[in-house]
């Protein structure tokens, strides 16, 4: 019995087995009672008009032959035995034996139920005939006392009836047959039901265990039908739901995946040229630039120099790696804005000035308290002051404003640089991407200054906007909570 359906159909049949074979045992058992009490209930009235009959006329011998033809009719149109006897138990008539062999019968004086009927006036016995080794009942009444016995058998005092009860028993056989065969009627249909029951209850079931061996096997893409709002149907929902979190998971952690092997490729991509120009500037040192006056020193600085980039790249990519594995707190605390802007701004003017340009902060002439985290903020807005020196020719300026909104303070860099192409806006927050990877490069970027940005910036709850025109300049700006 290993299966659902099993269990469910076999218990199914036991019960029914239980209800159906209780209720036919009682069932029949109330219909003999009923039967034999009707039967026993006419015996006694038959004694009774028995009886009457014998009381009825004036007597005499004439009479008793009458009353004798009478009896055997009724004995014979009722299947029935008459027996008179007397007090002291001696058979005056039977109505299945002659008169001349009923002194060969013997004294009934202690048939069961003559020995009931001396007592109390009636009794009643079942059991085998010894004359005719039948099952026989017995009913016995005693002549009313008051009464007395009737003129044609002066020492009467017993009248008895019996019937076969073979006739009794056919009728009992043949109910119980009829009850047996309803009980296997009701059985098959019991099974036929359960069966249906049982494939109703199980089928959910085996389609979850199948759902669950796909899942086992990598497969998400089923899904279950939900036919009911029951337990199997709520079951049936959360296992849909799960294979849909599972499959969004999956995919996500694909994606987690392809972005990390992406940006492995890419970062031994961009060490690679700057450890190739050192070696190459190195290499040829060593083999005797170093001695040429005329190059050895343009060599060692140019070498100086990508291993500077190196240094620039690397600090990058511990300072991304770090933001992104949360390794970096942020520590949060109000501060003034106003002055933490023209400080930065004032930072910037020796490198701005190398390149003939100018950084100028138009902010308000008061404290302006807002909560961030001072040092990275300077290091996101630095990193685009940065940009838009490198990216802007001479004679550009670039300016740091801060405007009030409510509630807010909004932070914007405005460069005069070349601008940046509307198709290339969206992906310049992403690693490495560069618009033009020469002109990057020329200018010391790594291509992850931007996506530096943007997560400080999105760590302070805020996002980073930018807009840019071509030839005229480029705008990014975030806000800050006051
Ligand atoms: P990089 O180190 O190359 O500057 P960033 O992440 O800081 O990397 O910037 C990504 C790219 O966006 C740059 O390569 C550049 O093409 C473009 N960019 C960023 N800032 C500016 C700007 N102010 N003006 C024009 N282009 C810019």
């Amino acid at each position: 019995m290993t299966s659902v359906r099993t269990k469910i159909t076999f218990t199914y049949f036991l019960i029914s087995v239980l209800i159906i074979s209780t209720l036919g045992i009682l069932f029949s058992l109330e219909i003999e009672r009923y039967y034999f009490d009707r039967l026993l209930g006419n015996l006694h009235t038959e004694t009774k008009v028995l009886s009457a009959i014998l009381h009825e006329g004036n007597g005499g011998a004439v009479q008793r032959g009458e009353k004798e033809k009478e009896m055997n009719a009724i004995a014979l149109a009722s299947m029935m035995r008459i027996t008179l006897v007397d007090s002291s138990g001696t058979v005056l008539y039977d109505s299945s034996v002659p008169d001349s062999l009923l002194h060969t019968l013997e004294n009934h004086g202690q048939r069961p139920e003559i020995v009931d009927a001396r007592k109390a006036g009636t009794g009643s016995n079942e059991r085998t005939s010894r004359t005719i080794s039948h099952d026989l009942l017995y009913v016995a009444r005693q002549i009313d006392l008051v009464e007395g016995p009737p003129a044609v058998y002066p020492n009467l005092q017993f009248i008895r009836v019996s019937v076969e009860l073979t006739d009794v028993n056919k009728i009992m056989y043949e109910i119980r047959f009829k009850i047996v065969l309803a009980a296997i009627v009701v059985l098959i249909l019991v099974i036929i039901a359960s069966q249906v029951i049982a494939r109703r209850l199980s089928n959910p079931i085996v389609e979850i265990g199948d759902m669950v061996k796909e899942i086992k096997a990598g497969n998400l893409d089923q899904k279950l039908p939900v036919r009911s709002q029951d337990e199997i149907g709520r079951l049936a929902a959360l296992i849909n739901e799960m294979t849909d979190r599972l499959k969004s998971d999956i995919e996500q952690m694909k994606k987690l995946e392809r972005v990390r092997t992406e940006f492995l490729g890419n970062v031994s991509h961009e060490l690679r040229t700057p450890i190739f120009s050192l070696k190459g500037f190195l290499e040829t040192l060593i083999d005797g630039a170093i001695d040429d006056k005329s190059v050895n020193r343009a060599f060692v600085e140019k070498a100086y120099h990508h291993a500077n980039r190196l240094d620039g790249l690397l600090t990058d990519l511990i300072e991304i790696s770090r933001i992104e594995s949360g390794e970096m707190k942020m520590s949060f605390r109000y501060f003034d804005v106003s002055s933490w802007s023209k400080q930065l701004t004032s930072d910037f003017a020796d490198i701005a000035a190398k390149k003939k340009q100018k950084v100028v902060a138009e902010v308000l002439d008061r404290e302006i308290l807002v909560l961030g985290d001072k040092d990275r903020l300077k290091q996101a807005v630095g990193n685009i002051i940065d940009n838009a020196i490198k990216y802007s020719s001479e004679g550009a300026t670039t300016v740091v404003r801060l405007e009030e909104t409510e509630g807010k303070i909004s932070l914007s860099v405005a460069d005069m640089g070349p601008g940046i192409e509307p198709e290339h806006l969206p992906r310049i927050f992403e690693r490495f991407y560069r618009v033009d990877k020469a002109r990057s490069r020329e200018v010391g970027g790594t291509g992850l200054g931007l996506a530096i940005v943007k997560h400080i910036v999105e760590a302070h709850g805020s996002k980073i906007v930018v807009t840019s025109e071509i030839g005229k300049g480029t705008s990014f700006s975030f806000e800050l909570k006051k």
